[in-house]
């Protein structure tokens, strides 16, 4: 069954390397129960890893059923010991977080049998341990974790089982049991190999090979062999191993990645919970900033369109560098005659108005409360979609003789009168009585302008009588129709010049904007917060992925021997590089979901303590979770690549 020819296995250091095995010829036949015995040094776990296919020879022809090995790629490797080979080791190598069945049936996960679960429980039984399944290996004996490791070795119905020192860490009485075990299995049909320097072992054993240096010193075989001669054993389909494995049935199921990569991370909570703050402070943020601007802009663009489309605004001061005047410093100031002639402009201009701003402080009995202050023209509510929603606007004949009264916003009112009827009050604005005429209709707040906080006048009282100012601070005009704003801001310019017999130069002392012009300004702010946040997003994301990076490296190292465990029992490179990738991937995920419902928290939080208009965008919730698991899966690659790259010998002997 098994044939090595002249195999030699030659350790880089010390002087021209250690020759750990010297010209090896050997032949096993199906059904024999071989000790592989000698000193310490002498070359036997290397023997025993080269017919396990946990490592290669330098040289020398290995077969199975004639099949030279040589040839084989590390998945077909992998793969025959997942279906060929049960490993028995003198560490036991049981995964400390999985019970007795669980580590039995890690095999199975290789060989893509997930579904033959009971077989696990079925050889665990068979070892004797029925009662204990469900126990881990911490709360089990050294004999009792072994026989769970020859469970686990059985559990894909493997032709050969190869115990390197299997008593090794064990007391006589435990001892007795797994050599029992061993010999049962071997009267059962099993072939087995067993490397052991203590004679009482080797006495279980049919055939005793001798070691030393290196080479075969001695093959004794003792009695009447009971294997031996291959002639009637059922041949091990080699090829169909090979070949059915390599048609997927070898592949491991991602939900049983997932468990795995699951039990890793909750197994460490509060590291894990470290590596990905980054992520989650990143993604929390920008979750809670985005929805916030969202929030802001939605209202300020709701109010926007309330105004209408077809709004000019006329301003003094260049428009140049954000409304600073640039050059002369030379402001045009607007009169009631640039109004006028604006009006004048009939087929394109409905209706206008001059206005000026200013701060008010208001009184009513033992209240205070200091707001803005707009002159306005009668076209106000009309214009400005504000009809009070409670008494009156002024009209032209108040406006004409400069009469003191108010029209105040929702806020205003509130926090002057409370529950009281401000309609027909008087009220002190900058210590000259008014009376309030109407309550403006409430509009709500835009981030963090509240639109209802200000009190509405006739604008000639606000000139003269209450702010003292000669100009106009605005002119309002309504165009008939959206299409006519470009032509109709010309002739508004033409107009302001003509009046102001205005230079060249002097153009730019006035500026026209119109509500297209500002929702663009608006929608260019926008995006330029969007590109800010982005980047916040991107840097924190990095930062995060390098934690996560750095985690995934420590689990690799800590791991090393279950790695190099889950190589010798038949898992791929690119088994053991998808399990860790996808553990990374869960942290990075981990991270974006508590970091999203974090940055929801938060400006839910703001939207209600401090009244801003918040919006959250699914689509910002699911970019952020998914450039969270992808960051996990981009900064997992380079730990899950050294993880697959291990060497299955130097990993389980790791420490
Ligand atoms: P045994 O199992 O009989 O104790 P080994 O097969 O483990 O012997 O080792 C045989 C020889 O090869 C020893 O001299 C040992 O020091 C050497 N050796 C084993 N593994 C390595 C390795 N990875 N690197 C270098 N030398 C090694």
């Amino acid at each position: 069954m098994i044939e090595l020819k002249n195999i030699n296995k030659t350790y880089a250091g010390g002087e021209g390397g250690v020759q750990a095995l010297q010209e090896i010829s050997l032949k096993i036949s199906q059904g024999e129960f071989v000790a592989i015995m000698g000193p310490s040094g002498s070359g036997k776990s290397t023997l025993m890893h080269v017919i396990g296919l946990l490592d290669r020879p330098d040289s020398g022809s290995y077969l199975i059923e004639g099949t030279e090995m040589a040839r084989l790629s590390g998945d077909d490797m992998a793969r025959l010991r997942n279906r060929l080979f049960g490993f028995v080791f003198q560490q036991f190598h049981l995964l400390p977080r999985m019970t007795a069945v669980e580590n039995a049936a890690m095999p199975l996960v290789y060989a893509g049998k997930r579904h033959l679960k009971e077989n696990a429980s079925k050889k665990i039984d068979e070892v004797g341990l029925g009662t204990r399944a469900r126990h881990r290996p911490n709360q089990m004996s050294g004999g009792e974790q072994q026989r769970v490791a020859i469970a686990r070795s059985l559990v894909n119905e493997p032709a050969i089982i190869l115990a390197d020192e299997p008593t090794g860490n064990l007391d006589t009485k435990s001892e007795e049991e797994i050599m029992s075990v061993l010999t049962r299995l071997n009267g059962e049909g099993k072939t087995v190999v067993i490397v052991t320097h203590e004679k009482e072992i080797a006495e279980y054993a049919k055939r005793i090979i001798l070691m030393r240096d290196g080479r075969i010193v001695s093959d004794e075989k003792k009695g009447r062999s009971s294997g031996g001669a291959d002639s009637g054993a059922e041949r091990i389909p080699i090829k169909d191993i090979i070949c059915a494995s390599c048609k997927s049935a070898g592949q491991a199921q991602l939900m049983d990645y997932l468990r795995q990569a699951a039990s890793a991370i909750f197994l460490h909570k509060l590291r894990t919970f470290l590596s990905v703050l980054g992520i989650l402070i990143g993604v929390a943020a920008v979750i809670a900033m985005l929805a916030l601007g969202q929030g802001a802009s939605d209202t300020i663009s709701r109010q926007l369109s309330s105004l209408g489309s077809n709004l000019i605004l006329v301003l003094p001061g260049s428009s140049r560098v954000h409304g600073v005047a640039m050059g002369t410093g030379t402001v045009t100031r607007f009169t009631f005659q640039d109004v006028d002639s604006v009006r004048r402009l009939t087929g394109k201009v409905n209706r206008a108005y001059g206005g000026v701003n200013g701060r008010g402080q208001l009184v009513y009995a033992d209240k205070n409360w200091n707001t803005q202050l707009e002159g306005v023209g009668v076209e106000y509510p009309e214009m400005r979609n504000a009809i009070p929603a409670v008494g009156r606007f002024f009209t032209d004949e108040e406006l004409r003789i400069r009469a003191k009264v108010a029209v105040i916003g929702a806020t205003v009112a509130r926090e002057l009168f409370g529950d009281e009827n401000p309609v027909n009050k008087s009220i002190k604005i900058n210590l000259i009585n008014f009376k309030v005429i109407g309550i403006l209709p409430a509009k709500g707040a835009s981030g963090w302008h509240d639109q209802d906080d200000n009190v509405v006048i006739p604008v000639t009282t606000a000139m003269y009588r209450v702010l003292g100012k000669d100009y106009l601070d605005n002119i309002f005009v309504e165009v008939v129709s959206p299409e006519l704003i470009e032509e109709t801001q010309e002739d508004i310019k033409k107009a302001i010049i003509k009046n102001h017999r205005l230079n060249k130069e002097g153009e730019d002392t006035f500026q026209i904007r119109n509500m297209a012009e500002l929702k663009k300004t608006l929608e260019e702010t926008t995006k330029t917060m969007g590109l800010l946040l982005g980047s916040i997003a991107a840097i924190s994301l990095v930062v995060g992925g390098i934690g996560i990076m750095n985690i995934m490296l420590v689990s690799v190292t800590e791991r090393t021997r279950e790695i190099g465990l889950r190589k010798a029992i038949g898992a791929r490179n690119v088994d053991i590089m998808v399990q860790f990738l996808i553990e990374a991937a869960l942290i990075g995920f981990i991270g974006g979901i508590t970091g999203v419902l974090l940055g929801s928290g938060v400006s839910s939080l703001i939207a209600l303590v401090a009244g801003w208009a918040v919006k959250l965008s699914p689509f910002s919730i699911i970019l952020a979770t998914g450039f969270s698991l992808i960051v996990g899966i981009v900064f997992g690659i380079w730990p899950a690549h050294q993880a697959s790259q291990l060497n299955p010998i130097e990993a389980l002997r790791y420490e």
